[in-house]
């Protein structure tokens, strides 16, 4: 590899708290360090926070709830309750925990920061940590300006992808046994349905909706969905490919009446690694042709969606799993299927395993069994330990892309566990540049006592 020399601009301002990547988990981190007093940058690659949950459009936040209460709270309540007031957030009576509107979530995140006093630089990417020994001195970032030097304290890696971590040198790991990914989507959001029609079709079709406002309607391959004659119909006529029948799924959109957000297309096989640049580049064009098939035959197939039109591609690919940190703990399937509990815990979680894997591959959806896990009221901890990098001083990480298994992230990635282990990581970090401490001296004990003040069911 060449290295060349070019021009870097040192910012001459100096934050407690910078945290990469405004996404999932990196806009609660940002919104929770602002909140406990921390000068506070997120530095995010897109134009608004949010990441997978807004520009990947995953507009459910998945349910995760145990014994009926919801394991996460805290900042998510308050999250939620900003995005119902406006209308861009609803409960859906039969099983998510909310679907949201991704432009509404896009702006509550931003004004919860700003709120807080924290602030963002958008259209900016991470390029490289400067180091001193294990400690994280500055990042050089890209953006209009050319590269810059920003400096902080502590930094939080919420990049999904552990970008800083693993340039600064920390240990991880990527894929299952064999380095094979979660399958790589590109959402879409569908105009100009009229959900009333698709609703009285779907009844039709074995489908029934709660209501043409709270829709999610399914097809997989082989999964006895009474949709698939429909899908089977498509392929034989040459609308469909096979494989835009691996996964479909369709949800309604909170404050977007006559829009579905779709949860499909899988993307090809091949297209398996998010964290490398040619395949994401690849994965945006087969996402934006198997979207184009999709669409016609929902025109002609489902009633109701004759005259719909594509509203939105997803600008980001949506991918599950990329790169996660070795940390201080190593979170496992046996501490998920065990229901370990931990003193530093920043997060419980009852989503199960969820394994979305490429076509042909076997599908470990653990949902039912006769280990602890599977009792309704269970639920197994995250430590404090699992956001922190070995062999970095004042990194944190959180989001996807914390110290699990394959197995183990397939169950506490989704999106309300992101919040949760970003407030925790928001405070730890506040707290580092406020005491003066490195990210393994904080007490873990101190910090889920201190969460649980602000609300976490810890
Ligand atoms: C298709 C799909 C469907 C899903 N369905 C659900 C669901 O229904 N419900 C649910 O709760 N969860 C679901 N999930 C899981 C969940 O959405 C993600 O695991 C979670 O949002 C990841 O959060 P994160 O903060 O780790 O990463 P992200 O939210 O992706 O945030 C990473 C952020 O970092 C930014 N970034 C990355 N690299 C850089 C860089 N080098 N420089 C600057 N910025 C950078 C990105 O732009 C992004 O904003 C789904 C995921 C996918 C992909």
């Amino acid at each position: 590899m060449e290295t060349i020399s070019l021009p870097i601009h040192t910012e001459p301002r100096h934050w407690e708290v910078l945290v990469v990547g405004g996404g999932t988990a990196g806009a609660m981190a940002a919104i929770s360090a602002a909140r406990a007093g921390a000068r506070t940058l997120v530095v995010e690659a897109l134009g608004a926070l949010g990441g997978t949950g807004t520009n990947a459009q995953v507009t459910p936040l998945m349910r995760n709830v145990s014994g009926g209460v919801n394991l996460n709270q805290g900042l998510t309540n308050q999250l939620k309750r900003r995005l119902r007031e406006r209308e861009d957030g609803a409960i859906d009576p039969g099983g998510n925990d909310n679907w949201f509107n991704p432009e509404g979530m896009k702006y509550v995140l931003e004004q919860m920061l700003l709120e807080a006093g924290g602030e963002v630089l958008y259209h900016t990417h991470f390029v490289a940590p400067e180091l001193e020994g294990q400690r994280v001195r500055a990042i050089v970032v890209h953006n209009k300006n050319g590269l810059v030097r920003l400096q902080a304290h502590t930094f939080i890696d919420a990049t999904g992808d552990a970008d800083l971590a693993v340039r600064a040198g920390a240990p991880f790991q990527a894929g299952d046994e064999t380095g094979l990914h979660q399958a790589l989507s590109l959402r879409f959001l569908l105009g100009g349905v009229d959900t009333e029609r698709l609703s009285a079709f779907l009844r039709r079709w074995g489908q029934p909706q709660g209501s043409p406002q709270f829709m999610h309607f399914w097809m997989v391959w082989d999964k006895g969905s009474s949709l698939e004659p429909l899908f089977r119909q498509g392929v034989a006529e040459g609308l469909l490919w096979e494989r835009d029948g691996d996964y479909f799924q369709g949800f309604s959109v909170p404050g977007m009446p006559g829009v579905i957000s779709f949860n499909c297309p899988r993307l090809a096989a091949e297209l398996n690694d998010g964290a490398e640049a040619w395949t994401l580049s690849r994965a945006q064009v087969d996402g934006r042709a198997a979207i184009e098939r999709l669409i016609r035959f929902l025109q002609k197939y489902f009633e109701g969606c004759e005259r719909s039109f594509l509203a939105s591609y997803a600008p980001m690919v949506g991918v599950r799993e990329t790169r996660r940190i070795v940390g201080e703990y190593l979170l496992s399937l046996e501490d998920i299927l065990y229901c370990r509990t931990f003193p530093d815990a920043i997060c419980r979680n009852h989503y199960p395993v969820d394994i979305h894997t490429p076509r042909g591959q076997k599908l470990l959806h653990e949902r039912s069994g006769n280990l602890p896990y599977f009792a309704p009221d269970a639920y197994h901890e995250i430590p404090y330990r699992s956001l922190i990098p070995l062999g970095l001083s004042n990194v944190l990480v959180p989001g996807r892309c914390a110290s699990a298994t394959f197995e183990a992230q397939s169950a506490i990635r989704v999106q309300q566990n992101c919040h949760s282990m970003g407030e925790a990581a928001g405070l730890a970090a506040a707290w580092c540049a406020q005491e003066g401490l490195e990210v393994r001296g904080v007490d873990g004990v101190k910090l889920r006592g201190a969460l649980r003040a602000l609300g976490a069911y810890l």
